[in-house]
């Protein structure tokens, strides 16, 4: 009797066998129902057997084996193996990440085949809508498009009723055959930059025979045209009749740019996937670009694992963003699949960004990428702003703004223009730092900054666990106030609407925006000209055009220029960057002010000189020296419990059960930069080697021995290329 093992939602790393009947690799990739224990669950066929792996144990038969939804693919199961062994993570947990939750429910899914339903008069069938009914505008929205009965479906319980009494009128049509070979609608001519980047897209795409892997970064600033390359090399890759991947970071996932894709390729049956997408019609979009019937898939980082049998083309945009990495569960890299997917698909992956990942930089000087620059804007008149430094030394500020830089405001503000200013505040450890000398406390066992800890009144180096009190006077220059660097824009808001009594003043964070909708409604107001100041955090960086913006004023950027973090001044060269472009439109010339104690530093000269080339080396020759990522590999082995003691004991215990690898450097536990989380104290440990392999062969002995140990009551967690250490 066959066996079939399958991968289940279990926190275990194997698969189980059931005994069938029968089985043939057709039952490779399709769903199966299985008792397990007192539950009934529904697991995915990864090998069929002839011989069950544990031989001593009692095997039960598999309840039912589901033909309802298309097998996962032999490519989409070795992704999936892939990322289990990559990232150390439970098979059965990694293929449930994978898959729309909704398939986790054994009951049938219903997809309607290739029929599909439009409006016959998009306008006519909205018109005659009711303005409160919502539904009923959700789904004439959907059907000025073909659209599949299950997306219908799922939209909501009466949703395909409607629609049935929509095709009873006449209102909507049901389309026989599926849609006309996909043309794609014209767009603005390509300059010679962009032409000759489409050129060597569509030369590795190479037609319907099938493409070859090749790793395009495409290097352009905001607004160089970077889109309409990656439109352009989509339109050939669907004109062969392929299908095209497009990931993008979740707060760029706009309706405006899955309506540009819309409006691009008219007769295309379009996926897009977000986190906020229903369950019921991330499924739809999954069945029908599986079947590949749908042709595009737009989505976040979830989407990089949706089955795509004629995979044409993969495009990452903004690849540099840190959300394409999940931070729990399964902590994968949807760009790094993404690569690792073109590469096993033998297709082209291009990745897009104005300031790329030092990792993708590096490789692409490595010779690994292939470097496509747009160095132009790719519409006229659009000037990028001009920067200002205003040095803060030793010099007064008001609630942590120059006097310089109040003179700005008031300047807009007389000229009915809006200011934004810009308080870089992201959760960075903050360091020790001597505004007499500019002394900034770093570590002398490695060359990491050290962190503050105010609580502990001690100073740690996250990356090698060294600790030192807290120093009482500058060891430059004697000073005896020393403060950590960055504090003091809390009162901005209060001073900026006494200085400015006439001027409306919105500040925009995580905190000033917790009701629904009232983001979207801060940026109207701030469109229609009913806001003269904006204060804003990381959240305003992206996407948003404010047309009367003509002043970004940046406090706190220092933060980032010296972090305990490694990766903290990449963050702030791609986060200022984008900021900077939110000033200024073609008739008015936009201006960046920039409040620095370091106004001779690198990073802002590169940054004022959009010179990201120069800014990359700066910080890779800094790297290298002192040994860090992309010039090592990294992993963190993260614990935590109710008293750090017991998080880091743990990690001790996990030290001793290492292999011996002479390549693998493992530091000292210590407290994890945000040390203490929902009533958790948090530890960790720091790996890295200079051989990716050797790591990985490491890591997965370390984890087979680890899981075997008694953990208590303490959580732990492996973090493979983590994002933050
Ligand atoms: P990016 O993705 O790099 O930010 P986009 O592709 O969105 O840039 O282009 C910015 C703007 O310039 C868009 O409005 C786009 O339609 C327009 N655009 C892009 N390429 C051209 C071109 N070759 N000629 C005219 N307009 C263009
Ligand atoms: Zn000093
Ligand atoms: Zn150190």
């Amino acid at each position: 009797m066959p066996f079939l093992r399958l991968a289940l939602d279990v926190p275990l790393d194997r698969l189980f066998d059931y005994s069938v009947e029968a089985a043939t690799a057709a039952d490779l990739g399709r769903r199966a129902v299985v008792p397990f224990g007192s539950r009934r669950l529904v697991g995915v066929v990864m090998e069929v057997a002839e011989q069950a792996a544990d031989a001593g144990i009692a095997i039960k038969p598999v309840e039912a084996v589901l033909d309802d939804l298309p097998a996962l693919p032999a490519e989409l199961l070795g992704l999936l193996r892939f990322c289990a062994a990559y990232y150390q993570h439970p098979i059965g947990q990694v293929v449930h990440t994978a898959l729309p939750a909704r398939f986790r429910d054994p009951s049938p899914f219903r997809v309607a085949e290739a029929l599909r339903y439009q409006a016959a008069d998009p306008a006519a069938l909205r018109e005659g809508l009711a303005a409160r009914a919502v539904m009923q505008h959700r789904l004439a929205a959907m059907l000025e498009r073909p659209v599949a009965e299950a997306e219908l479906r799922a939209v909501s319980a009466g949703a395909w009723r409607i629609v049935q009494d929509w095709l009873a009128q006449g209102r909507v049509r049901a389309l026989v055959q599926a849609p006309a070979a996909p043309v794609a609608a014209a767009g603005p001519a390509l300059n010679a930059e962009q032409a000759a980047a489409v050129e060597a897209i569509g030369e590795a795409c190479a037609g319907a025979a099938g493409g070859k892997f090749a790793a395009f970064l495409l290097h352009g600033i905001t607004g160089s045209g970077k889109t309409e390359v990656y439109l352009n090399a989509i339109a050939r890759v669907l004109a062969a009749g392929r299908q095209a991947l497009v990931l993008v970071p979740e707060i760029n996932l706009t309706p405006q740019l899955e309506a540009r894709f819309r409006s691009r390729f008219p007769g295309v049956d379009i996926v897009g996937l977000t986190s906020g997408v229903a369950d019921g019609e991330r499924a739809a979009g999954w069945v029908r670009a599986a079947r590949g019937e749908a042709a595009l898939v737009l989505g976040t980082r979830l989407a990089a694992f949706t089955p795509l049998p004629r995979l044409g083309l993969i495009v990452v945009d903004e690849e540099h963003d840190a959300s394409f990495k999940q931070q729990d569960g399964l902590r994968y890299s949807a760009r790094d699949l993404a690569v690792y997917r073109a590469r096993q698909a033998g297709v082209p992956v291009v990745l897009g960004s104005a300031t790329p990942a030092l990792e993708s930089w590096h490789n692409a000087e490595a010779g690994r990428y292939r470097l496509l620059a747009l160095r132009q804007r790719a519409v006229d008149g659009a000037r990028p702003p001009s920067w200002r430094l205003v040095a803060t030394r030793r010099q007064p500020l008001a609630d942590g703004l120059h006097a310089t830089t109040l003179a700005a405001i008031g300047e807009r503000l007389a000229r009915n223009e809006q200011s934004l200013v810009f308080i870089n505040r992201r959760g960075y450890a903050p360091v020790m730092h001597c505004g007499e000398c500019g002394w900034l406390a770093g570590c002398t066992r490695c060359s990491a900054r050290l962190t503050v800890h105010l609580r502990e009144r001690c100073l740690r180096c996250h990356h090698c666990g060294w600790e030192e009190a807290l120093p009482a006077h500058c060891p430059g220059c004697g000073n005896s106030d020393l403060a950590p660097l960055g504090q003091g824009t809390q009162r901005l808001e209060q001073m900026l609407a006494q200085r400015f009594p006439h001027a409306r003043v919105l500040r925009i964070d995580r905190d000033s925006m917790r009701r629904k909708g009232s983001f979207e409604a801060a940026l109207e107001a701030v469109h229609d000209g009913r806001v003269d100041i904006l204060i804003g955090t990381q959240m305003l960086a992206k996407g948003h055009d404010f047309p009367r913006l003509t002043l970004v004023a940046v406090v706190g950027a220092d933060n980032g220029l010296h972090s305990a973090d490694f990766r903290a001044g990449e963050r702030l060269y791609a986060q200022l960057a984008q900021v900077a472009g939110r000033a200024g439109r073609a008739e008015r010339p936009g201006e960046v002010l920039l409040q620095t104690d370091f106004p001779e530093h690198p990073l802002y000269a590169a940054l004022m000189a959009d010179d990201y080339a120069a800014f990359a080396a700066a910080e890779s020759s800094e790297r290298r020296r002192a040994g860090f990522p992309p010039f090592v590999h990294q992993a963190v082995l993260r614990a935590d419990g109710f008293a750090l003691a017991e998080a880091i004991a743990f990690l001790q215990r996990a030290i001793e059960l290492a292999p011996e690898d002479a390549a693998v450097t493992l530091w000292d536990p210590v407290a994890a930069p945000m040390a203490r989380l929902a009533n958790r104290e948090r530890a960790q440990l720091l790996v890295q080697s200079g051989a990716r392999s050797r790591l990985q062969a490491f890591l997965a002995a370390w984890m087979a021995a680890l899981r075997q140990l008694k953990a208590g009551k303490v959580r732990w967690s492996l973090d493979v290329d983590p994002l933050e250490v």
